[in-house]
Parts: structure tokens; sequence; C-alpha cells
């Protein structure tokens, strides 16, 4: 098959290598998938695409005149691609639904602790050999109680590890998963009401768009601490920088955010304005900010290489793969079984 895969990092490179062992012709460009790059997929049967491309429908349109018949991200959310326009133009979609939710269950957990025990702060000081105990003060997460929205691989791989520090671990989400030992499902209400944690793990869709806004950030304990892995717009981040300047969320943690397309994964240090909302939000000393990196372990790369690997080959054996196609239901769909399990 013939392949472009956009938004390729220099890293990623020898993932993919190791996974085709030369079955397709893959052309890896650095530059992001948008209206002007479109055009480097002519010739091309699929493009490999990353979260912060533009796979839009004025987009999709585009890849389709020129003869796409497939998209496959190398992520396990879809919400950056306008799906019902695949649909429409007969393109397949592909993602990679589970790769090693211990990668980004294990980033939810550094950003707590990095959050409870100060430890940037504590680390900088010391880098000036200074080595005052004042403002470190932390708190036990042993005790705490853990609130999950979005109890899927991810939320289950974050319980597990809060599970071990000691924790009393809650969670909400729309379906109530098989396996839920040792956490207790609750509302959406209590959970905000009675967490001191609370760790988002829910897709991004319309219904989670700003889950977390004023108003669900009222309900909440003052001075929880909210972490954010999964997509940056179930926050309003103006809400919770005023949440933060009020007292009212103690420790904010995120490693997405709403406005990181075009921002994260590069280097913006020498530009001459920077996002004021995210400048605002990080001139707080208890918010830390990860580039959209929780994904970024070799075992999670290896996995996303392997399973876009399988993806485009199950294609080229003219089968459907997973369930990210709006038309799924009517495809001959493969299921998707890939090790998960971090050694
Ligand atoms: P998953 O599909 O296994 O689990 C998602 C869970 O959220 C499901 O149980 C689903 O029922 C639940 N859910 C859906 N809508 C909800 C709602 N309105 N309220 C509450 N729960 C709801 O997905 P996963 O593998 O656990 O990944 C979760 C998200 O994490 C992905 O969608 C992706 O956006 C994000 N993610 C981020 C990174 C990163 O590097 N930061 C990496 C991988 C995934």
């Amino acid at each position: 098959m013939k392949v472009v895969a956009y938004s390729i990092k220099p890293f990623e490179k020898e993932f993919l290598a190791k996974a085709n062992q030369k079955k397709h012709d893959i052309t890896l460009i650095s530059n992001p998938l948008g209206p002007d790059t479109a055009i480097f997929a002519q010739g091309k049967d699929a493009v490999v695409v990353f979260t912060n491309d533009d796979v839009s429908a004025p987009v999709v349109e585009k890849l389709a005149d020129l003869g796409i018949k497939y998209i496959a991200t190398r992520s396990a959310g879809t919400d950056h691609i306008d799906k019902d326009a695949a649909g429409k133009r007969g393109i397949k979609l592909a993602n990679v639904p589970a790769y090693s939710p211990q990668a980004i269950a294990e980033h939810t957990a550094a950003l707590a602790l990095s959050l409870s025990r100060h430890i940037v702060k504590a680390d900088q000081h010391s880098h000036h050999f200074d080595f005052k105990l004042d403002e470190l003060i932390g708190f036990n997460f042993f005790g705490k109680t853990v609130g999950l929205i979005g109890l899927g691989h991810i939320g289950h791989a974050t319980a597990a590890i809060f599970k071990g520090l000691g924790c009393k671990v809650i969670a909400y989400d729309v379906v109530t998963p098989a396996d839920t030992q040792g956490i207790e499902m609750v509302s959406l209400e209590e959970l905000l009401k009675t967490a001191d944690v609370i760790s988002l793990h829910a897709p991004l869709t319309p219904q989670t768009r700003h889950l977390i806004n004023k108003d669900t950030i009222a309900l909440m304990k003052p001075g929880v601490m909210l972490l954010n892995t999964s997509r940056g717009a179930l926050v309003d981040t103006a809400a919770a920088v005023d949440a933060l300047e009020q007292g009212r969320i103690g420790y904010l943690g995120l490693d997405v955010y709403e406005n990181e397309k075009g921002l994260f994964f590069e280097d913006h240090e020498r530009d001459t304005n920077h996002d004021p909302l995210l400048a605002r939000l990080m001139a707080h000393p208890n918010v830390i900010v990860t580039p959209h990196q929780a994904f970024l372990t070799n075992e999670a790369l290896q996995q996303i290489a392997d399973q876009t690997i399988k993806n485009l080959d199950q294609w080229q054996n003219n089968k459907c793969v997973g369930n990210a196609c709006v038309c799924a239901k009517n495809c001959r769909v493969v299921p998707v079984n890939i090790e998960t399990t971090v050694n």
C-alpha cells in the first residue's frame, strides 16, 4: 500500500520501520496534515495522521479528491477526524484503540505526585543550592478519594495505581464497565462533590466538551486536585484559571490543553506572542503542564507503530479493522487484539 504519514517526529521513525519491515511504501513527513499539505497524499492509498493534524471536513474532501481510501490515526482518540465527512466519501478509518494504557496512567500519577510534593519547585531550588523546606509541605495520597471520569482502559490503569497508594477510588462513566473491582461507581455529581483528586479519562465528544466548567467546578471540594491527560477541551480552561485564582482548584495537572493544536509538539520559545490563556495558567505555581506526552514511552510508541501497520495490513487484505469508522456497523470488522501489558 502507498502511504504518506504526517507529523512524523524523528524519534518515531525507528518504531515505524521496525513495525513495517518494508511491507508498505510509506513516505514519512514532518509537516502536519492541513489544507496546504493534503497534496502530499497525491498518488497514495492511505494517510497516517496524529492528534494535532487537521482532518476536518474540507481536508477530508481534498484527500478523497486525491483518491485516498484510508485514514489511520496513530492515537486512541479520533476527535480530530471528521468521521461523518470520511464516511460520506467512503474513506475507512482506523485508530489504535488501546496502546499501553499504563503509559498514560503512569504519567497521570507523575503529575499528581509532582504536584502534591512540589517536586518541580524543590528541584529548581536544589539546583540553586537552596535546600530550605519552606513552601514544600505536601500531602499524603493514602486515604484520599480519587474520582475518575471515564473508566475505560486508561481509567482502569489509573485506578490500579491510586489503589496501590491506598486511595479510595470512585468513578463515573456513562457505561458501567464489566470489571469495577475495588472501584465505587457513583454519579458525576457525587464524584465532583466528594473527590479530593479528579482525573479525566473520557474521550472528547459533544457531551464531554467543557465537562469541567464554572458550574461543575463550583461543586468540587475547595482545593481539589484536577488532572487531565485525556483531551484538552474536556476542561473550560478560562474557568479553570478563574478557579485557580480563587483557590477553588488547589492543584492542576494538564498533559493536554484545549488550544494545543499548532502549539504543542514544537518549540515556541522564541515566538513574539505566547498564548495568553496558557501563560496565565502557567503563572500559577500549583500548575504543571506537559506537552501531550503521556503516551511517550518506548513501549507505547512501539505498540502504536505495530497497530498502525496492522491496520494497513488489514486494509491491504480488503478487511475493515476496529470500530473507528462511522460505517463500522456495515463493515466486516476484525476485532483489534493487541497486547496492552507493559513488561
Ligand atoms: P476507552 O475508550 O477505553 O475509555 C473511555 C471511557 O470513557 C469509556 O469507558 C467510556 O464509556 C467513557 N465515557 C465516554 N463518554 C463519557 C462521558 N460523557 N462521561 C463519562 N465517561 C464517558 O479510552 P482510553 O483508552 O481509556 O482513553 C481515554 C482517552 O484518553 C482517549 O479518548 C484519549 O482522548 C485520551 N488519551 C490521551 C493520551 C495522551 O497522551 N495524553 C494518550 C491516549 C489516550
